[in-house]
């Protein structure tokens, strides 16, 4: 197939220049396969930064979005909407229990200013503490918690209370925590930060201090929710019960939409304190239903499990000394090298494979749940290979 329409001219032409590309345009998909340009295929282990949980396009979601699409598109939330009540039903059903109160907005940044937000009205406290090297988005709101000194510097000043304690370190956080903080705002796993699990003692432990000291429990499951780790929730390896759960990414099968949930401490907002005039559009809505019936019918999170137990292995065997360190839980592993990941990044997608990184020296995967076996083996040849 030839192409005589320049793709990439374009986009360099005319976008922001804030991403970093690579040289690659892709047309389609389907599972945990992409296709360029000219029908060369990947195998996807970036799932769109862990979009595409349920694979591309799949056909159960592709037919709730034609049908919605043809039926009703848009909806305010100030009027009641079929398609949207039935997934804050079957949403709230899946949640763990006592988070059955939602909002929902349309990505993952706008979940977390929600969940601030949320955090200042029902304690009247101000404070926001979040981790060292965590990410919870860019927006303004949500760049105050995230750590990365590259996003915020030139966006000072950011909004003020915030302030960062060292992951995994809970005398840290016992020191933090005072009269005046409103939440504490973690991942259970990093994801951008490196794929870093938080250790049952820092979480269980901030939980703990919250509860003891008034303030909430923010939990960001943007990365680590629907499957991916192996659970639909990551915060259930550990019996968590966040205050406020944080969704976005997988949510909706790649549609965009964020939401999140809160339980009995987090109170709720006040009429016309909050808003987003696409939220809870009816097609990100049957988009998010059909994704949901996909991950239940297909076991997605037992997939994950049992798949990332696998690969985990595989990886973990592999004879390099480029790797430090191979580490992650379900479908989300981090492979930690002692150099740079970049070229080895640009060396898997000349072997076909797509992954990412999180930070400079981690290739991250984060492949659709839906990935086959002889696919995952792929994977692991060629990262043996490339990591020779
Ligand atoms: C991706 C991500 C976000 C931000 O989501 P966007 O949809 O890009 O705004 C927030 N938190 C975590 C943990 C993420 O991985």
């Amino acid at each position: 197939m030839q192409t005589t329409i320049d793709y990439r001219a374009l986009e360099d032409r005319h976008a922001s220049g804030v991403y970093a590309k690579r040289p690659l345009t892709i047309v389609q998909g389907s599972g945990a396969t992409l296709w360029d340009e000219t029908g060369r295929a990947y195998i996807d282990c970036a799932a769109g930064h862990g979009v595409a949980n349920v694979g591309h396009c799949h056909p159960q979601v592709v037919a709730a979005i034609q049908e919605q699409a043809a039926t009703l598109i848009t909806c305010q939330e100030a009027l009641y909407n079929d398609q949207r009540a039935l997934l804050l039903d079957e949403l709230s059903a899946r949640l763990p229990v006592g988070l059955d109160r939602l909002f929902l907005c349309n990505s993952g940044t706008e979940a977390v200013e929600a969940a601030i937000k949320v955090a200042r009205a029902s304690t009247g406290r101000t404070q926001i503490l979040a981790a060292m090297r965590g990410f919870h988005g860019r927006t303004l709101g949500a760049l105050s918690a995230t750590w990365e000194q590259h996003y915020r510097a030139p966006f000072q000043p950011l909004v003020p209370d915030f302030a960062h304690v060292p992951y995994n370190n809970i005398d840290a956080l016992d020191t933090a925590i005072t009269g005046e903080t409103a939440a504490v705002l973690l991942e259970v796993i990093q994801g951008e930060g490196g794929v870093r699990p938080g250790s049952d003692e820092f979480l269980r432990g901030a939980q703990r201090l919250c509860r003891e000291r008034g303030a909430l429990l923010l939990i960001d499951e943007v990365q680590t929710g629907f499957g991916r780790t192996g659970r639909w929730w990551a915060c259930e390896h550990l019996d968590l019960e966040p205050d406020v759960l944080i969704l976005a990414k997988s949510i909706a099968g790649g549609v965009p939409m964020g939401a999140i949930a809160i339980g009995p401490r987090g109170g709720a907002l006040a009429v016309g304190t909050h808003g987003s005039t696409f939220g809870g559009n009816p097609l990100a809505c049957a988009a998010a239903r059909a994704t949901l019936s996909v991950l239940q019918t297909e076991q997605l999170p037992e997939q994950a499990a049992s798949k990332g137990a696998w690969l985990l292995t595989q990886l973990r065997n592999l004879p390099s000394r480029r790797i430090r360190e191979v580490r992650g839980c379900g479908l989300m592993i981090g492979i930690e090298l002692r150099e740079r990941a970049a070229p080895y990044l640009q060396a898997l997608q000349e072997r076909g494979v797509l992954a990412l990184p999180a930070g400079p020296t981690v290739i991250r995967l984060l492949p659709p749940l839906v990935i086959s076996s002889e696919q995952l083996a792929a994977v692991v040849a060629a990262l043996d290979e490339v990591l020779q």
